[in-house]
């Protein structure tokens, strides 16, 4: 036991002094088995949430309904989570009630995937009912039980196990693979939130040619939203070369392939996957840029007006697609622009109204705009008078 596990073996102890079972289960013991560097570790104890909350000091009601206390420790917080069953599934989703159990076993049998079903003590001893140890040698992906059974309590682990073929280049094994072919359609029931975020696991996988490939051979893509015929996109998509570094890059690519050029089409299939409004803008705003760049050279009012961030990112993917990019203008585009941004222009709306003695106007607005326009690209310098002058020169004031 070592790293983030040791830092948080006090909690696993304090629980286990109390007379409660304790482990750490799920992805992090899976990650540390796999030799990966392991983020946050999740804890699961037979205690109940009321008897978690009395033995440590600091603790974040976080979602106690379903049985977890944050347990705030040093610098750190970890997840803690009873024992539990779940139950009553309705319509192929995540069950509306949990049930509290004193058996790690119980608990783990709900768990989705055999590799995601071990729990692992304070002396690094692993608990493993379903042979995950085994297949996570053997690389395989298998639900825990009945696979298919499993997918109708929640057909979002169909979209997991894909996710993690992507991610760990596994296979699936055949009953589960023959489960999600039969079931794949049940994803259509599930929040497209919940989808989207395994969606972009599994398009960020470093096997990602993999986890496509077992995408397209279960057909879960086509019960995703808008990617019904989104199949020779897709394909494309994972084609590229990786790794990807941004959730942006993967919807900007995927629209570039879907051969999506209106933004607001973009824009659209974006607010369909419910993506946040920013990551709507940026990624929108990449494919702008990669269509920009077929045909125009970068300058620095593109630069100016799309970000540098995302310049450079769209060079960066303009290179993936083996499309012809120019990282050295863009570099001295970005370190040369004049100004960042319209708060550090030498004039304003007040220094032009009392330079001409008149009162506000859209023509104001224009005014600003051009000037912000001239200096940027470098048509007059960014100081008040030159810039008075050139506005009044051009009569825009
Ligand atoms: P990641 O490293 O991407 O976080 P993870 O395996 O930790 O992967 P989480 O979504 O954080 O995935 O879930 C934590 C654990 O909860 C899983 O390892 C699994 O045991 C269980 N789990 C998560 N989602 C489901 C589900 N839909 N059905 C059953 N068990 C699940
Ligand atoms: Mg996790």
């Amino acid at each position: 036991v070592k790293g983030e596990f040791e830092k948080a073996l006090p909690v696993l102890e304090t629980l286990q002094a109390a007379g409660f079972e304790a482990y750490f289960v799920g992805g992090s013991v899976r990650d540390a088995l796999l030799g990966k560097t392991v983020n946050d570790v999740d804890i699961a104890t037979s205690a109940f949430p009321e008897e978690i909350k009395r033995l440590f000091r600091r603790t974040v009601d976080v979602g106690i309904e379903h049985g977890t206390v944050m347990v705030l420790l040093d610098d750190e917080s970890y997840e803690v989570t009873t024992f539990r069953t779940e139950s009553t599934y309705q319509d192929y989703r995540r069950p509306d009630s949990v049930t509290f159990v004193r058996s790690l076993e119980e608990d783990l049998k709900r768990r989705d995937l055999t590799i995601n079903a071990f729990a692992m003590d304070n002396k690094g001893n692993i608990q493993d009912f379903f042979d995950g140890e085994r297949d996570l040698k053997e690389q395989i992906i298998r639900a825990v039980g009945k696979p298919e059974e499993r997918f109708h309590e929640d057909a979002l682990r169909m979209m997991r196990a894909v996710r993690f073929a992507s991610q760990l280049g596994f296979q699936l094994e055949a009953d589960t693979f023959y489960a999600i072919v039969v079931n794949a359609h049940l994803l259509e029931n599930i929040a497209v939130e919940r989808i989207q975020v395994e969606f972009v696991k599994m398009a960020m996988g470093e096997y990602v040619l993999q986890g496509m490939e077992a995408f397209f051979t279960t057909s879960l893509y086509a019960h995703c939203p808008g990617l019904k015929y989104g199949k020779v996109a897709l394909r494309r998509f994972s084609l590229i070369s990786r790794p990807l570094k941004k959730e942006r890059h993967v919807w900007a690519l995927l629209l570039y392939f879907m051969g999506v050029n209106d933004p607001k089409e973009a824009a659209a299939f974006l607010k369909y996957w419910r993506l946040s409004n920013q990551l709507i803008t940026d990624s929108v705003k990449l494919l702008e840029l990669i269509l920009y760049r077929h045909h125009y050279p970068l300058n620095h009012y593109i630069v100016y007006t799309f970000s540098p961030p995302l310049i450079w990112e769209a060079e960066d993917l303009l290179q993936m697609l083996k499309l012809p990019f120019d990282k050295r203008t863009a570099a001295r585009l970005i370190l040369t622009l004049p100004i960042q941004s319209r708060e550090e222009l030498a004039i304003n709306g007040r220094i032009i109204m009392e330079e001409t003695d008149s009162r506000g106007g859209p023509w104001l607005g224009e005014a600003i705009q051009v000037a912000e326009k001239a200096v940027v690209l470098g048509a007059i310098e960014n100081k008040t008078e030159p810039i008075l002058n050139w506005l009044k020169e051009s009569k825009y004031i």
